[in-house]
């Protein structure tokens, strides 16, 4: 079968596209064909080597697989001819994490494209339990776009920080996945939501989605345009998922007795904190890492009813996947890119 995968690491370049084995199927696995397979930036950390995120060379990437499939064992949830999206997540299924439904949590839990090979290509193997079946209101790329980001933006903030109708919401990196999901998941919620993006016509887009204001977040007056935006409290959840000085000004854009929720470190993963403030004024810093089964299947519920629908930025065949990898590198993305397969 064709894939997109890397030999050694690095940047896009690293990219080819060939020939690689056929998938071979353990038992209770089914075999589905790809038809797209969105990029995130966890594709770029294992691409780069990120320490922690090791991976057996060559290695193909890619979570967020939508396909239909071509075997399944008797009794999956899905039979072959069905189109699927992939559940990311794979887990034991019988620890205390697992069976109290917080899969994520769980010792053996891996991620698709991780810990085993992902989507880019023109099949994967994958546990009977991981396909959801999908459904005709979104198109293949867009399913493809959804379980990563739109299970994340849920977990980060209904799970952990107890988003509420009429919350005030400020989302970092609005442009990004999890950006546009937060802040459609937000408006799903009915809660009101703040938008910070780099760039004016990211500003715009996030607005045109349905934020009230959008904010360049290196403005050094940022915490007071969110407090002047929230009638002067300030937010009473920040998604944060950029870290390093981004995160330390979130901190300050939360109301007393906001959560600031995270779900990543993409420009730096230390960063300072004011424990003063942060007692205080009864603040809290929330860890949030992908999401569960069960919150996939609300997203896709959501998404096969017509409520959620995600922001494909662009498409690429696969034989150009190298650019696809360069196009989110680039950061100039608003939405998911997406890798076209069959
Ligand atoms: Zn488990």
């Amino acid at each position: 079968m064709r894939a997109a995968f890397f030999k050694s690491h690095g940047g896009p370049d690293r990219i080819r596209v060939g020939d690689v084995p056929d998938p071979v199927l353990a038992p209770g696995e089914a075999l589905v064909r790809v038809r797209a397979c969105a990029l995130n930036r966890l594709d770029l950390w294992t691409l780069a080597n990120t320490p922690g995120l090791s991976v057996s060379l060559p290695h193909i990437g890619g979570a967020d697989v939508f396909g239909v499939v071509e075997s399944a064992p008797n009794g999956a949830l899905a039979k072959a001819g069905d189109e699927v999206v992939l559940s990311p997540g794979l887990s034991c299924g019988s620890c205390p994490a697992c069976k109290a439904g917080r899969d994520n949590l769980c010792g053996e839990f891996r991620i698709l494209g991780l810990q085993i090979g992902g989507g880019l290509a023109e099949k994967i193997s994958i546990p009977a339990q991981n396909l959801v079946p999908a459904g005709a209101s979104l198109s293949p790329e867009e399913w493809a776009a959804l379980p990563v980001t739109f299970m994340t933006a849920w977990h980060m903030l209904s799970t952990r920080a107890g988003i509420k109708p009429g919350s005030w919401v400020f989302v970092q990196g609005a442009g990004s996945g999890v950006g546009c999901a937060a802040i459609e998941v937000a408006k799903f919620v009915g809660a009101k939501v703040l938008a910070a993006a780099r760039t004016e016509s990211k500003r715009a887009r996030a607005i045109a989605a349905g934020a009230e204001a959008a904010f360049d977040p290196a403005d050094p007056a940022l915490p007071a345009r969110v407090r002047a935006a929230t009638g002067g409290a300030g937010a009473d959840i920040v998604v944060e998922h950029i870290g390093g000085t981004v995160f330390e000004k979130s901190l300050e854009c939360l109301a007393p007795g906001g959560r600031l929720v995270t779900c990543g470190a993409t420009i730096g993963a230390e960063a300072r904190v004011d424990l003063l403030s942060l007692f205080w004024r009864e603040r809290s810093v929330i860890g949030s890492m992908l999401g569960t089964h069960r919150e996939l299947l609300d997203m896709v519920s959501l998404a096969r009813s017509g409520v959620l629908k995600p922001v494909v930025d662009r498409v690429f065949p696969l034989s150009e996947a190298r650019a696809a990898y360069a196009r989110l590198a680039s950061g100039e993305a608003y939405g998911k890119v997406v890798v076209r397969i069959s």
